[in-house]
């Protein structure tokens, strides 16, 4: 075997953001990376069946912005190539909280507003590139091999999608990144094991996304206008150029808890026009539509704690959304998925990994993004869910940061640092943030 090697070969279980940024650290440990998904992955430029939400407004947020440039170095410049404009997340982004924007300044971190399908295209062109990952592509994955005694994982079975041959891929390692539906507690449960405890926040989210045409430039030279769903005002969006044209945007209007945006294209303008912030719907009022609205529903966010059994076959791991998917409006997901490759790099370093000690490193990592979305999403008083000391406190004071930070920059730095994972959320506790909260808050106009 080479050296650094442990294995010859891994099967990752799916091909999209997840399985991809774990292929690009496999592939330095094992002979051969085989990514596995039943879409024709390689082909793919836009959307994609296996991935239906990525019709609809994607962000990667500043700190997976930093792993996907270190992972693929140059990969900012290809995407800014093909005529994605990147700028400050603080000072490019016109982010709104309760009808009023946050006062903008410069964070020094750099978004890059691709939409998903392109932003996935470049992370697979680079995955391509690497030797040793090949993809097997329009197949379904059926189950997992494992040995008589259901201790190891030896593979997994896989189908072409006009439903012949049927095939079993031998493994030294699975890893399942096949996303919030994942099989893999139902595969334990067949395999003799216990299911990983779920944790879920139902949110009754919805996301319907249209794009435009524009005869106006409501952007200037901004990246986006952001009005983020809060309790008082749930109704949110996302609006921003489309990569490689000056005139074209994807609209994303979210709502919460049953309210959902209409796919009408009347109930859809009203929707928009219902938003607290008015240049959204002044700027599509005269667009020209490019096509129908588009709905995505997103029930419930799910978190699977694989890091609490005590129990759990050899030679399988999990991550991505396939361990936990974040509420999508706090646009975690994929910055997850590439801090979970990196905790899986490190311990590939020590050889096989083993799967309960990965769980709870990754369970480590999700733990603060997760405190972060679920807690601000019982914040909505019709999310059900027991509402701590900690979560109500958290919530009321974060309210307040984001009314303070209405007057003061640095305020909506150490927010814009949270909210993108690159400081946990403890640091908006930091006392010259406390410090400044209470400034704004016994005086409501000063900076
Ligand atoms: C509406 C919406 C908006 C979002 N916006 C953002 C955002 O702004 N920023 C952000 O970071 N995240 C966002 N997310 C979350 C993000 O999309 C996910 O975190 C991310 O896609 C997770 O990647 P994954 O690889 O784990 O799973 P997925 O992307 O779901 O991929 C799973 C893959 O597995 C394949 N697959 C599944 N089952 C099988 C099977 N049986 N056989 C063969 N192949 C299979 C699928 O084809 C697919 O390619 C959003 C999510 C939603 C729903």
């Amino acid at each position: 075997m080479p050296k650094g090697h442990i294995g010859d070969r891994v099967v990752v279980l799916g091909g999209s953001m997840a399985g991809l940024l774990a292929a690009r650290v496999l592939a330095d440990r094992f002979a051969e990376v085989v990514l596995v998904d039943r879409d024709a992955v390689t082909e793919a430029k836009g959307y994609r069946r296996g991935v239906p939400h990525g019709r609809h407004a994607h962000g990667i947020m500043a700190k997976g912005q930093q792993i996907l440039e270190a992972q693929f170095p140059g990969i900012t410049a290809d995407m800014t190539a093909a005529g994605v404009r990147p700028g400050d997340f603080n000072g490019d982004i016109r982010w709104y909280f309760n009808g009023k924007r946050i006062r903008p300044g410069h964070s020094g971190l750099l978004c890059v507003p691709a939409t998903r399908p392109v932003l996935e295209y470049h992370v697979r062109e680079r995955v391509r590139r690497i030797p040793n990952v090949t993809f097997l592509e329009g197949r379904d994955i059926l189950g997992l091999a494992t040995t008589a005694d259901n201790t190891r994982v030896s593979g997994a079975r896989v189908r072409e999608r006009d439903g012949t041959g049927v095939e079993t891929l031998h493994a030294d390692l699975v890893l399942d990144t096949t996303g919030r539906g994942s099989r893999t507690p139902a595969w334990l449960a067949e395999m003799g094991y216990a299911r990983p405890p779920e944790e879920r926040v139902k949110v009754g989210l919805a996301y319907t996304t249209r794009h435009y045409r524009l005869d106006c430039d409501p952007l200037g030279s901004d990246l986006a206008i952001v009005p983020a769903p809060t309790p008082a005002f749930p109704r949110g969006a996302f609006f921003y150029q489309l990569p490689g044209h000056t005139d074209r945007i994807e609209l994303s209007l979210t709502g919460m808890l049953g309210d959902h945006p209409p796919t009408d294209p009347e109930g859809f303008h009203a929707f928009a026009k219902s938003l607290p912030v008015p240049e959204i719907y002044q700027a599509i009022r005269t667009a020209e539509p490019l096509d129908d609205p588009v709905m995505f529903q997103y029930p419930a966010s799910v978190r699977r704690r694989y890091e609490r059994l005590t129990r759990f076959p050899d030679r399988l791991l999990v991550m991505g959304d396939a361990a936990c998917s974040f509420n999508p409006i706090y646009a975690q997901g994929m910055t997850m998925a590439a801090i979970e490759s990196l905790k899986l790099r490190d311990h590939l370093a020590h050889g096989m990994p083993q799967a309960l000690p990965f769980f709870r490193d990754i369970g480590r990592d999700i733990d603060n993004p997760w405190a972060l979305s679920a807690g601000a999403d019982l914040g909505f008083p019709g999310v059900d869910g027991k509402r701590t000391l900690k979560v109500r406190l958290g919530n009321a004071y974060v309210a307040r940061l984001q009314r303070a930070a209405v007057h003061d920059s640095a305020l909506t730095d150490a927010f814009i640092r949270a909210a993108g994972l690159v400081d946990p959320p403890q640091a908006l506790m930091r006392p010259a943030n406390m410090l400044r909260v209470f400034r704004h808050s016994v005086l409501p106009t000063s900076n």
